[in-house]
């Protein structure tokens, strides 16, 4: 479930499809980039999603990328496999 906010209309939803790039508006029934209406709770939130899709990306596998509390905050951690020495 991803809380959302329509870009176009303001409408408040929790999405509950599978969708990773367009969804449907339940409010103006527009389709808008999922990405764009997405509402993070915190920005460490938002900053893990956006390191995650980086990292599926670049085929690293989802447990590459953790969170832990750091000194000035929360920290996300990425694991970068072994440099491949062939
Ligand atoms: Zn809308």
């Amino acid at each position: 479930m991803t809380r959302s906010r329509c870009p176009r209309c303001g409408h408040l939803w929790d999405y509950r499809g599978s969708s990773t790039l367009y969804v449907t508006c339940p409010g103006c029934y527009r389709k808008v980039l999922r990405e764009d209406c997405t509402v993070y709770a915190t920005l460490a939130d938002e900053v893990e999603a956006r390191i995650r899709d980086l990292a599926s990306i670049l085929g690293l596998p989802a447990t590459a990328v953790t969170r832990r509390p750091g000194d000035a905050g929360e920290e996300v951690v990425v694991c970068l496999p072994p440099a491949s020495t062939s």
